[in-house]
């Protein structure tokens, strides 16, 4: 039987990377970037004001001629610019300009005295006493390109986009962009003892929790959902739910994949033509984990037979399915895997790698994983509590309060 990471590299390696399209930079928020960006103008575009204040100009050492106070140099006033004008006066050492933050620079000007710096009365704004202290070549002035030049880069393919990287995209005119498609993922639930979850309960049958968890993981990796709802455990039903699930990118079912009497879903699977990759991962929750790949000329779907017990799907899911599905996306640095200490000891059962459900937090700025109480990969109860997982190996046994253990966290979740 497959290890984990020998699993997932089989998966990653039959991931091929998804089609490209354009969007609005208004409707980029999340996706990735497909496309390495450069910087197409100087940042800022010219030479600017940063404080509210007096473009002056200053020229070697700071000593005048005329002046009243020798701390003190007296200038008149010739324009005012606020931000968003351009100004008509250039400057030279005996004069100067009301200036607002954001504003360009008159022509001369080499430095912002803030106006706290100055003796300035608005009752007679021609004029202006600036502290020699102040005359200094280049303060609060911002030069055309000092954040950013032209030609340099500015963001690179596989980032997915956060609120900054809008902004900065924004800075520069960038409209429109070229991202990756977003994967489109069917789910399918498969067993005769499910009854959707809006219905009551009856004898010997339960709630179909998988795919409602299903649609909102994959909703979490910034995968677009395609539900197909419950198929029973019988031939031609299965056969034709396969049918629609091949059609996207990557179908996802739960349950018949162990082996019980009526776990049809890998016979199915394999008359549709979906190729066998693995049957079986050495770890708990998740054993009976199925995978195979779907071509059909262009077209390729590749397939996951979760395990039917809900937590082992939801692990699956983190494990493998969210991986693949930034691979696809040509997300870079995702999937980042996390330290933390254990919070309390824990004992490891069986021989296989566990994938403990932990409540993972933040304490004394350390993460902290605090493995909680579950009996089965069927207590999906206990997971509500949790909202990661840690690894923990069998031939480490005994686990004790404080030793560090690999983690990972469920979902979109963030610590803090
Ligand atoms: P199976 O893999 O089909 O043998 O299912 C394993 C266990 O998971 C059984 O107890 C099932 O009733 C349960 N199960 C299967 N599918 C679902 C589902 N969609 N939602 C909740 N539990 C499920
Ligand atoms: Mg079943």
């Amino acid at each position: 039987m497959l290890s984990v990471s020998a699993a997932l590299a089989a998966v990653i390696h039959e991931v091929q990377a998804g089609p490209t399209e354009s969007l609005d930079l208004t409707s980029g928020l999340s996706r990735i970037l497909a496309v390495d960006l450069t910087v197409p103008h100087d940042s800022p575009p010219f030479d600017k004001a940063l404080m509210d204040g007096f473009a002056v100009c200053v020229r070697g050492e700071p000593a005048r001629e005329g002046s009243v106070n020798p701390q003190f140099f007296t200038l008149p006033v010739v324009e005012t610019i606020t931000a968003g004008r351009v100004p008509s006066v250039t400057i030279h050492e005996q004069l100067a300009s009301r200036i607002m933050t954001g504003a360009l620079l008159p022509p001369g000007c080499n430095c912002i005295v803030p106006i706290e710096e100055t003796q300035f009365d608005e009752r007679q704004p021609d004029r202006v006493a600036i502290p020699a202290s102040a005359m200094r070549a280049d303060a609060n002035v911002m030069r055309k390109g000092t954040a950013a030049i032209r030609g340099s880069a500015l963001l690179s393919a596989g980032t997915r986009l956060q609120p900054q990287h809008i902004a900065a995209l924004a800075e520069f005119g960038i409209d429109s962009l070229t991202v990756r498609r977003q994967p489109r993922v069917a789910v399918l639930a498969t067993g005769d003892e499910l009854i959707p979850f809006q219905q009551p309960l009856e004898p010997g049958r339960i709630r179909n929790s998988n795919e409602p968890m299903l649609i909102a993981q994959v909703t979490a990796s910034d995968a677009v959902p395609v539900s197909l709802g419950i198929a029973r455990d019988e031939q031609s039903q299965l056969q034709s739910c396969i049918q629609r699930g091949l059609l996207q990118d990557f179908f996802l079912l739960t349950g018949g994949v162990s082996a019980g009497l009526l776990d049809l879903v890998p016979q199915e699977l394999k008359k549709a033509g979906v190729r066998q990759i693995f049957h079986g991962v050495h770890m708990k929750p998740g054993k009976p984990l199925w995978f195979g790949t779907f071509d059909s000329g262009q077209h390729r779907c590749l397939v996951f037979g979760l395990p039917g017990n809900p937590v082992s799907s939801l692990a699956c899911f983190e494990l493998f399915v969210r991986p693949a599905l930034e691979e696809f996306s040509g997300r870079t640095a995702a999937s980042s895997r996390l330290v933390a200490f254990l919070s309390a000891s824990t004992q490891v059962k069986g021989n296989r790698p566990v994938y403990q459900p932990v409540a993972v937090s933040v304490e004394d700025g350390r993460l902290s994983a605090r493995p909680v109480t579950w009996s089965s990969s069927s207590d999906l109860r206990a997971t509500v509590e949790a909202n990661g997982m840690a690894l923990l190996l069998p031939e480490h046994g005994r686990y004790s309060a404080g030793e560090m253990v690999e983690i990972r966290l469920w979902g979109d979740q963030r610590l803090g």
